[in-house]
């Protein structure tokens, strides 16, 4: 389920798209969002080895520092963590916009070196 959603059937399959996921409105719905409530199912469906509840938690916060020490971006934006998640908490956005900022910054650290 890596990939962006698209809203529109008529967009283009261009070179790269390796595959379409086509989920029922009732699967894409997004779940009103509540606490945490520490079930570790994250944890469990990510495929990386990473812990979304805390990457994302980090990412909320902007400690840019603390998601790279926490290898934030190892993730591969499989989604799994947010489909699983019972709280409705949209993990991937958090993980995704936290990754984006290391990325940068690892990026222009790389380029005064
Ligand atoms: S989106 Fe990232 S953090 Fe979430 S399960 Fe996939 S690899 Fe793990
Ligand atoms: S799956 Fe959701 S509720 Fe459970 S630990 Fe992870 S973030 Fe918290």
């Amino acid at each position: 389920m890596m990939g962006r959603a698209l809203s529109n059937v008529a967009m283009p399959v261009m070179k790269g798209c390796s595959g379409i996921t086509i989920l029922s409105g009732s699967e894409v719905r997004r779940g009103e969002e509540s606490a945490c409530i520490k079930c570790a199912k994250c944890v469990e469906a990510c495929p990386m080895g990473l812990e979304p509840y805390l990457l994302a938690k980090i990412s909320k916060r902007k400690g840019w520092e603390a998601a790279e020490q926490n290898d934030i971006v190892s993730c591969i934006e499989c989604g799994c963590c947010q489909f699983t998640c019972p709280a409705n908490i949209p993990l991937l956005d958090y993980v995704r916009l936290g990754k984006q900022s290391v990325m940068g910054i690892i990026r222009s650290r790389n380029a005064k070196k």
